[in-house]
């Protein structure tokens, strides 16, 4: 018994040392947490600005980022996608953590890379295999059904069953909506209010291979009327935080209209995502879907965007997305309260749990000013001016989205170009805010929408 006291004595000092280290690794890690962050858009600029705002981040770089990310760190020209080369780069700026903003390299396996090459590196974002929950419909449509979470009836089809596709859709109800299953750059959804429609653009992407690989498959489905949202979520593999929401806005036109866009603004809080849809949304589909994929022993420690409808008060899923969104990011972003970099080491080391988020109560709206032509053709290298002598308080924020940085000057690179966020006391403030900087903000062709938010008017 004595000699059983005696261990147990030594076990504690062990253990208090083993809490000292413990401590002080933490506190280190403080001090040289370098990070890496994979992209180049809006989303991007958004999480460097938070990011920096952390006491545990050290230095910053960004690959390849845009001239507003590089206010907040150091620009590398590296593509996200070019695992190898940002090998290099981590060794050399012993990066600890990256950041994956962009779909294609967590599709394209950069977790699974780092997994293997850099183990010792924390990466945000799934392994390959859970990536597909966003690069592959079919398999989150299977995934779906597999954990009863609701969503559109569908069929999927390859030139394999192709003639079997067309008597599909001839006998299905109208609209009916056509998905390529792989990435196709936002393009891949399409969806007709006529048979013929419907089997053109089936033919054009499984016969002449519209979006090559990504449209070999297609997947067919109900047409959902309602009116969507998003929801944002950290995981760990076990358990999930809700870090916001948002509505964004696709279309290039006010109102609504024209073609689609990568998108033209959002606004968070979204007024009809109120306690009982959340609620709805959490129990019916965020919980089984964080549930199966540890379930399922599917490796995911990263953002899981739920890409929701609302029909007839019930929330249904349209799509998974294994990253942030844009503009989302740029609204979710400023209204998080919580240090974003502890959140990243408690998905890394499965503590999740143990954390709590908060948002600002104020509203948050964004909108988009993209290159005249956009979302068609559109040219780039356009001076930006204002930039340097903009009027705005602090309820104000310039993301950068397509800028080059050219000696002093700051250039279009891409059809969105820059978006303003403003806080304000509901959305419209916080709308009139970014329309009023936007207004000092020019270059060659520029259009923003000046209705984003128009419905919560
Ligand atoms: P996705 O790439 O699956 O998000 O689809 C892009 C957009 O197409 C969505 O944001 C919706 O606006 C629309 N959409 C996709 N699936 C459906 C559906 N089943 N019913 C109605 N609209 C849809």
């Amino acid at each position: 018994m004595a000699q059983n006291t005696v261990k147990f004595h030594k076990l504690t000092r062990i253990y208090k040392y083993c809490f000292t280290f413990a401590q002080l690794y933490q506190f280190l890690i403080a001090f040289i947490m370098n990070i890496l962050l994979l992209g180049a858009g809006g989303r991007e600029h958004a999480l460097a600005w938070k990011m920096v705002q952390s006491k545990l981040c050290s230095k910053l770089f960004i690959a390849p980022g845009n001239a507003g990310t590089a206010q907040f760190g150091i620009n590398i020209n590296i593509s996200a996608t070019d695992f190898a080369a940002q090998k290099e780069c981590c060794l050399e700026n012993n990066i600890n953590l990256v950041v994956v903003g962009p779909e294609e390299p967590l599709v394209k396996g950069v977790y699974d890379f780092y997994n293997k090459e850099l183990p010792q590196i924390a990466v945000i974002g799934p392994a390959a295999f859970g990536a597909q929950l966003e690069g592959s419909k079919a398999f989150s449509k299977k995934f779906m059904q597999r954990h009863n979470i609701p969503t559109a009836g569908y069929a999927e089809f390859t030139n394999e069953n192709f003639e079997e596709g067309k008597a599909y859709i001839a006998k299905h109800t109208l609209p009916v909506v056509l998905k390529a299953d792989g990435l196709a750059a936002g393009k891949g959804v399409v969806i007709s209010s006529t048979h013929e429609e419907a089997l053109a653009a089936f033919e054009e992407m499984i016969i002449n291979k519209q979006f090559g690989d990504a449209s070999s498959k297609v997947v067919i489905e109900e047409f959902l009327d309602g009116i969507e949202t998003s929801v944002f979520v950290l995981t760990d593999g076990k358990d999930y935080k809700i870090i916001g929401h948002a509505k964004d806005y696709k279309r290039i036109g006010e109102g609504d209209t024209g073609l689609n866009t990568g998108g033209m603004g959002c606004v968070s809080p979204v007024p009809f995502v109120d306690d009982v849809f959340m609620h709805k949304a959490e129990t019916r589909i965020i919980q089984p879907t964080v549930n199966g994929l540890a379930a399922e022993n599917i490796s995911y420690k990263g953002f899981i965007f739920f890409g929701l409808i609302k029909v007839n008060n019930e929330p249904l899923v349209i799509e998974y997305n294994c990253r942030m969104g844009d503009p989302e990011t740029e609204v979710v972003m400023p209204r998080l309260k919580n240090d974003l970099v502890e959140l990243f080491l408690a998905v890394h080391n499965g503590s999740l749990k143990e954390q709590t988020t908060a948002y600002d109560d104020r509203a948050c709206a964004t909108v988009v000013a993209v290159s005249g032509g956009y979302p068609g053709e559109y040219k780039k290298g356009f001076e930006i001016s204002g930039l340097n002598n903009l009027k705005m308080n602090s309820n104000s924020i310039v993301f950068h989205a397509g800028t080059k940085q050219i000696d002093d000057t700051v250039v279009t690179n891409g059809g969105r170009v820059l978006t303003v966020t403003s806080y304000g006391a509901n959305i419209t403030d916080a709308v009139k805010k970014s329309k009023a900087v936007l207004q000092q903000i020019h270059f060659d062709g520029m259009y923003y929408r000046g209705d984003i938010g128009y419905e919560f008017e």
